[in-house]
C-alpha cells in the first residue's frame, strides 16, 4: 500500500459520511482505491451500498427541514467557512487528486481554485433568491412567485474532476436550501470525502452533506433515483449512464440536471492567429490526458492553413512529458485505468484500419495506463474518432474549405456541449455562435469553464446549467401564491 503523504492527514477518510459521521458501510465490507498512475493501492475505503444510500437519504431528509428554515446569510456564512477551509487545504487536496486521479499536480491545483469557486459564489448568491409581484389579471388581487428549496438532492459524479464537479453541485443545492447526498465515482471517492471532512469542520449541521461510495454504483444509484424523498438528481457523466438515471427517475418525476457526454468542435479558420489557436488547442485536447466533457473532440481546420497547423500540433504535442503527475516536469498523467486506454487505442485502431493517416502517437505505454499524445488525420465520418467522445488525448483533424462547411460539420452530432471557433473576423464570431449547436461556445478560447457563466449542454449532451446565477434555480422549485379577497380600498 502507497502512504499518502498530505500535511493533514485528517481529509485522509476512508469512511462514508451520513449525518454527521463516519460510518462503515452497512456490508461492512471494503475496496481498494488505487494509483492510476502505478496501479498500487492507495487504501481501502467502505464499500457503501442501497442500505448505505438509504440512511444517507433519511439523514438529509431529516436534516432539511431545520436547514431550510436557516436564512440565506445563515447559509452563506457556513459556506464562506467551507470555501475559506478548502482554499486553505488546496496542497493537500491536490496531491490526493492527483494520487487518485493522475493528473498532474498543477493541474490539480488549479481545479481545487475551480471547485472552490463554487463554493464562494453560490455563499454569495444564497441571499440573491429574490421572488416576484407580478400585476395581477384580476383587479384587488396580488400575485406573488417565490422560490422554494426543492428538498433532498442526491449527486452522482464522475472521476476526472472529483472536486469541482461535486462543488459546482453540492454549493448551488445548500446555498438554496437544499440538503445533500453524494456518490462520488469509485474511482475518486478521497477527494469526496475530504471534501467532507472540510464540511464538518466548517460547522455544516449533520444531515446537511453526506457522501455515500461504493465499487458497484448501480445499487446506490438505485436508491437515490427511486426514493420517495429525492426530489431532485443531479448527474455529472456519460450520456448512456444519464439516460439510465434519468429513466429511473421517471417513476417517482424528479427533477434532474444532466451533464453528459461532449463531441467539441474546435474550429480554426483560415484568418485565425494560430499561435493562439495551437495554444489553445494544446490545452482544450490534452488537458487531463483528454479526459474532460468539453475537450476538443474534432480539430476542423481550414484547408489552407491545414498542413501548417497539422506540423505544429505535432511538434507541440510531442514536447508533451508523460509520467506521475506528482513528479516535476510531468504534463500529462495517465488515463484513469487500463480499460479507459484499450478503448482509446481501439477507436484509433479503428480509425487507422478505415484510412485514417497516423501523426503521432498511437500507443499505449507504461504497462497499459498511459496513452501517447496522438494526431490523427483522414477521419472517416462514420468513425468513433468523428462521432464518439474519444475521452483520450486523440486529436483528429479534419479538413474543410468553407464556413458553412465548416458548421454543417461541427453540428453534425447528437452532442452539443461545448464548442470553440479561432477567427479574428467579427462576421464570422457572430454567424459561429449563432450556427453552432451547443451549450458552449469558445471564440478565440479554449478554456470555457467558470463559476460565473452557465455551464450545460443541448441535445443529448443533457438538460441544466450548473454555475452562474442560472445555477441555483436548479435547486429551487417556484410556487405562485393568488391573493384575493383584498377589497376595494
Ligand atoms: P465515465 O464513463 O466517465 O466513468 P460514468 O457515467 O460511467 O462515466 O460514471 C459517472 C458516475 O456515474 C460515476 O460516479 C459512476 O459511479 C456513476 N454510475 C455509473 N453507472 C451507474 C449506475 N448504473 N447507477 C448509478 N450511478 C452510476
Amino acid at each position: 500500500m502507497q502512504s499518502i503523504d498530505i500535511t493533514d492527514s485528517g481529509l485522509v477518510r476512508g469512511h462514508l459520511f451520513i449525518n454527521g459521521q463516519w460510518q462503515s458501510a452497512d456490508s461492512g465490507a471494503t475496496f481498494d482505491v488505487l494509483n492510476p498512475a502505478t496501479g498500487t493501492v492507495l487504501m481501502p475505503v467502505a464499500d457503501g451500498g442501497g442500505a448505505d444510500a438509504v440512511r444517507a437519504v433519511e439523514a438529509a431528509s431529516a436534516a432539511f427541514a431545520d436547514w431550510r428554515q436557516q436564512t440565506a446569510t445563515e447559509r452563506a456564512i457556513l459556506l464562506k467557512r467551507w470555501h475559506a477551509l478548502v482554499v486553505a487545504a488546496r496542497e493537500d487536496l491536490a496531491r490526493l487528486m492527483t494520487l487518485e486521479q493522475g493528473k498532474p499536480l498543477a493541474e490539480a491545483r488549479a481545479e481545487v481554485d475551480y471547485g472552490s469557486a463554487f463554493i464562494e459564489w453560490f455563499a454569495e448568491e444564497a441571499r440573491r433568491v429574490d421572488g416576484e409581484i407580478v400585476p395581477a389579471h384580476l383587479p384587488n388581487r396580488k400575485i406573488l412567485v417565490q422560490k422554494y428549496p426543492v428538498g433532498v438532492v442526491a449527486a452522482i459524479t464522475p472521476w476526472n474532476f472529483p472536486i469541482a464537479m461535486a462543488t459546482r453541485k453540492a454549493a448551488a443545492a445548500l446555498a438554496a436550501g437544499c440538503t445533500f447526498v453524494l456518490k462520488p465515482a469509485e474511482d475518486t471517492p478521497l477527494c469526496a470525502l475530504a471534501l467532507a471532512e472540510l464540511s464538518h469542520r466548517a460547522g455544516l449541521p449533520r444531515g446537511v452533506f453526506n457522501v455515500v461510495v461504493g465499487r458497484d454504483p448501480a445499487p446506490i444509484g438505485a436508491v437515490l433515483t427511486t426514493h420517495e424523498a429525492v426530489r431532485k438528481v443531479t448527474f455529472t457523466g456519460s450520456t448512456a449512464v444519464g439516460k439510465r438515471l434519468m429513466a429511473q427517475c421517471a417513476d417517482t418525476v424528479k427533477r434532474t440536471s444532466m451533464e453528459l457526454g461532449g463531441n467539441a468542435p474546435f474550429i480554426i479558420f483560415e484568418d485565425a492567429d494560430l499561435d493562439a489557436a495551437l495554444a489553445a488547442a494544446m490545452v482544450c485536447k490534452f488537458r487531463n490526458a483528454g479526459q474532460t466533457c468539453v475537450c476538443a473532440n474534432r480539430i476542423l481546420v481550414h484547408t489552407d492553413v491545414f498542413d501548417a497547423f497539422a506540423q505544429r500540433l505535432v511538434a507541440a504535442a510531442e514536447t508533451l512529458r508523460l509520467g506521475n503527475g506528482l513528479e516535476a516536469g510531468v504534463t500529462m498523467g495517465p488515463m484513469i485505468h487500463p480499460r479507459a486506454v484499450e478503448r482509446v487505442d481501439q477507436i484509433v485502431r479503428e480509425s487507422l484500419a478505415a484510412g485514417a493517416e497516423l501523426l503521432l502517437g498511437g500507443q499505449a505505454t507504461g504497462e497499459g495506463r498511459f496513452y501517447t499524445p496522438t494526431v490523427l488525420t483522414h477521419i472517416a465520418r462514420d468513425q468513433r474518432a468523428f462521432t464518439d467522445e474519444i475521452f483520450g488525448p486523440v486529436a483528429p483533424l479534419i479538413r474543410f474549405s468553407s464556413e458553412q462547411e465548416a458548421i454543417r460539420i461541427a453540428n453534425d452530432t447528437r452532442f452539443g456541449l461545448a464548442a470553440y471557433c479561432f477567427t479574428q473576423d467579427l462576421g464570422r464570431t457572430f454567424r459561429s455562435i449563432d450556427g453552432l449547436q451547443f451549450g458552449m461556445v469558445g471564440i478565440n478560447e479554449g478554456m470555457l469553464s467558470t463559476a460565473v457563466a452557465p455551464f450545460g449542454g443541448v441535445k443529448e449532451s443533457g438538460i441544466g446549467r450548473e454555475g452562474s446565477s442560472h445555477g441555483i434555480d436548479e435547486y429551487l422549485d417556484l410556487k405562485y401564491a393568488l391573493i384575493g379577497g383584498l377589497g376595494e380600498g
